[in-house]
């Protein structure tokens, strides 16, 4: 009995201790969208960036959301969209609560990465040279948002 009852808290403290953190990187940085290409993954599981000037949506000028590849939460209204030259889809504001940030050291520099509040998933950097109306200037990768026109 006394046996019995020693496994028991044996195996339930085991289970605690694996499968806690296992849920939490489950709930993070999951894939949720089935359809994502290789270059998707790299860029949003591995902090990639992708090729300047290489996506659509830098172009994109209609009216709608820009939306996460891999969740779909919207993060950008696109009164928000600037041409910053950059070559990657830039932004001067993203909707309240998309975003969390992290500093990021990596290449030599001091930047600041943000990831998808809802998935986790990186999307880019944002920088202090934005236009006059905030300041800020979300580079984000074409690659990991998906465009919707309003209608
Ligand atoms: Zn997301």
């Amino acid at each position: 009995m006394i046996k019995r009852n020693f496994l028991k808290i044996l195996g339930l403290s085991y289970l605690t201790i694996t499968v806690l953190p296992f849920n939490l990187f489950a709930q993070k940085n999951k894939i949720i969208n089935p359809n994502l290409s290789e270059e998707q993954i790299k860029i949003m599981f591995k902090e990639g960036t992708e090729k300047p000037f290489s996506s659509p949506l830098n172009n994109e000028k209609r009216k709608g959301f820009f939306h996460c590849a891999n969740c779909g939460a919207k993060l950008f209204a696109s009164n928000s969209k600037f041409d910053s030259g950059t070559g990657w889809p830039s932004f001067s504001e993203s909707l309240p609560g998309a975003f969390k940030t992290k500093i990021d050291y990596s290449f030599g520099m001091r930047r600041v990465e943000y990831h998808c509040s809802n998935c986790g998933v990186h999307h880019g950097h944002v920088f202090d040279d934005g236009p006059k109306s905030t300041g800020k200037r979300f580079c984000n990768n074409g690659l990991c948002l998906i465009f919707k026109p309003e209608n």
